[in-house]
């Protein structure tokens, strides 16, 4: 069996993080290292390590993660402003693969992204 994502062991309380949404297919949590102020991941229960490696049969569950990311900034309060983020590879700043979702809010971003 492979070993669990970091990720895997934050949705199953083995290691302890600020949960703000759950359900059936995903996790939310508030980011360790915040780069806004308001930061967290949506992660789904399912493990796919990157954005890239999904296929035609997670076309819902990759919907669900943009509602549930959507739910998540409303629930905070930044419902009409947030910036949504998704880093698919080590080169793209990727540092953790099991897939997630970056929600931040609560400052001006700029365009492009760094
Ligand atoms: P990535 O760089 O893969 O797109 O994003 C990984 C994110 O996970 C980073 O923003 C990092 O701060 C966050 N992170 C890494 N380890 C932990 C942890 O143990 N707990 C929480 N809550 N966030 C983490």
């Amino acid at each position: 069996m492979s070993e669990k994502t970091l990720f895997t062991r934050i949705i199953e309380r083995e290691i302890p993080a600020q949960i703000i949404y759950e359900d059936e297919h995903c996790i939310a949590f508030n980011d360790i290292n915040p780069q806004a102020p308001f930061h967290a991941l949506v992660v789904p229960r399912k493990p796919l390590p990157k954005v890239g490696d999904a296929s035609v049969d997670d076309a819902q569950l990759l919907g669900h993660l943009l509602l549930a990311a959507g739910t998540v900034a409303r629930n905070a309060g930044f419902g009409h402003a947030f910036r949504l983020a998704v880093n698919n590879g080590a080169e793209a700043g990727q540092t953790v693969f099991h897939l997630h979702v970056h929600v931040l809010a609560g400052r001006a971003f700029g365009w492009p992204p760094g």
